[in-house]
C-alpha cells in the first residue's frame, strides 16, 4: 500500500505528522505530487482553529505547486506530468449563481484549499481541475510558490484600481505582501510610494522599485501622500485598521484605499474625506485560476520575485512559527522534496 505523509492539524496549533493511504484521484479531481508550499498568514484559519469544527483534522497550505501524478474521471484539460499550482480557492463548481455570472472567486461551492480542504504542508495534494493554475517554464517551484496567494493577492488589488498607467499608487507595509506590491505595481506601469515605520527598509524599498519612500513614523502618511499629489490607490497591507486610518486623506480624486491586510481592530474614516474626492475604502479578496496564471507571467516576464525562507517539509510546524514570529524575509516556504 503506497502512503503518504501530511501535517494535519486539530484544535489551535496541534500539529501531527501522518501516514496517509494513496487514493485515486475522484470525478473532477487531480492528484498532485507536491513540490513546493509556502506558508501564508491565512493559514491561521486553519492552524488556530478559526474554522467551522477545529476537532476535524485538515492539513494547511494554500502555496502549492505540485506535478501532476493522477487525473480523475471527467478532467480532459489536464494531463499526468504537467506542472500546477494550487492557491487558495480549490475549484469553482461551475453551477451556483456567482459561477452562472462569471463571479468564480464567489463561488459558494469552493473548497477553500488548506482550510475547508486538505492542503499542501504534505507530498499529495488532491484539488479540483477548475482551480488549477499553469506554471510558466523555467520558473523554480520553491521560488515562485507565494506567488500563488500572496502574488495573486496584490496583483488583483492592483487590477481593481483602474488608475492611469504613471498614477502614484501607494503601498502601506513592506511585509510578505508589501515586498511583492511595490514590484507588481511597478511592473503595472505606476509611480509606487513605499509607506513603511522608519528608515530601515527605504534602500529595500528602493531595490523593489519604489519611487517615493515614507516613513509613517516621521510624518502623517496621508499628508505625505497630499504633498506627492494624492494617490489613486493605496494597497495596504499591514496587519492594523489604525495605521490605515490617515492614508485615506492621502488619496487624490476618486482615489482607492484597497485593504489587503486583515487586521483586529477597525478603520477609521472620517465621512468628508469619503465624500469630497469621492474616494472610497475596499477590499480584495483573490483572483481567478486564470487570473493567477496571468499574473505568473507577469511576473516572470518582468522578474517579480518573492524573497523566500526555505525549510524542509518535515518543520512545517516550524516553518508556521517561523512565518508568524513577523521575522521571516519575507515569506517561508516548505520544500517537500527536502
Ligand atoms: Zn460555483
Ligand atoms: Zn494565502
Amino acid at each position: 500500500m503506497a502512503v503518504y505523509r501530511a501535517f494535519t492539524v486539530t484544535g489551535s496549533r496541534r500539529f501531527a505528522l501522518v501516514e496517509r493511504e494513496i487514493r485515486d484521484p475522484g470525478p473532477g479531481e487531480v492528484r498532485l505530487r507536491v513540490e513546493a508550499c509556502g506558508v501564508c498568514h491565512s493559514d491561521t484559519l486553519a492552524v488556530e482553529g478559526r474554522r467551522a469544527d477545529p476537532s476535524v483534522p485538515v492539513v494547511p497550505g494554500h502555496e502549492i505547486v505540485g506535478i501532476i501524478e493522477a487525473v480523475g474521471p471527467g478532467v480532459t484539460a489536464w494531463t499526468a506530468g504537467t506542472r500546477v499550482g494550487v492557491g487558495y480557492l480549490n475549484g469553482h463548481c461551475g453551477q451556483c449563481e456567482s459561477c452562472r455570472r462569471g463571479d468564480f472567486v464567489n463561488c459558494t461551492d469552493q473548497p477553500w484549499t488548506g482550510t475547508t480542504t486538505d492542503g499542501g504542508y504534505a507530498e499529495i495534494v488532491y484539488a479540483r481541475a477548475s482551480g488549477l493554475v499553469r506554471i510558466p517554464d523555467g520558473v523554480n517551484s520553491l521560488e515562485v510558490a507565494p506567488l500563488l496567494c500572496a502574488g495573486l493577492t496584490v496583483y488583483r488589488a492592483l487590477l481593481g484600481i483602474e488608475a492611469r498607467p504613471g498614477s502614484l499608487v501607494a503601498v502601506q507595509g513592506i511585509g510578505g505582501l508589501g515586498h511583492l506590491g511595490i514590484q507588481y505595481a511597478k511592473a503595472l506601469g505606476y509611480r509606487v510610494a513605499a509607506i513603511a515605520r522608519g528608515i530601515g527598509k527605504a534602500e529595500l524599498a528602493a531595490e523593489l522599485g519604489a519611487d517615493e519612500y515614507i516613513d509613517s513614523t516621521a510624518a502623517d502618511p496621508g499628508q505625505a501622500l497630499t504633498r506627492l499629489g494624492g494617490a489613486a490607490a493605496v494597497i495596504a497591507t499591514a496587519s492594523s485598521g489604525a495605521s490605515m486610518s490617515p492614508l485615506v486623506a492621502g488619496l487624490g480624486i476618486r482615489g482607492r484605499l484597497v485593504v489587503v491586510g486583515a487586521a483586529p481592530d477597525p478603520v477609521e474614516v472620517r465621512t468628508p474625506d469619503l465624500i469630497f474626492g469621492t474616494r472610497s475604502v475596499t477590499g480584495a479578496l483573490t483572483g481567478t485560476a486564470v487570473e493567477n496564471e496571468d499574473s505568473l507571467r507577469l511576473a516572470h516576464d518582468r522578474d517579480i520575485r518573492s524573497r523566500n525562507e526555505i525549510m524542509p517539509l518535515s518543520e512545517a510546524p516550524k516553518a508556521y512559527e517561523r512565518m508568524m514570529s513577523g521575522d521571516a524575509r519575507f515569506r517561508v516556504v516548505l520544500d517537500a522534496a527536502a
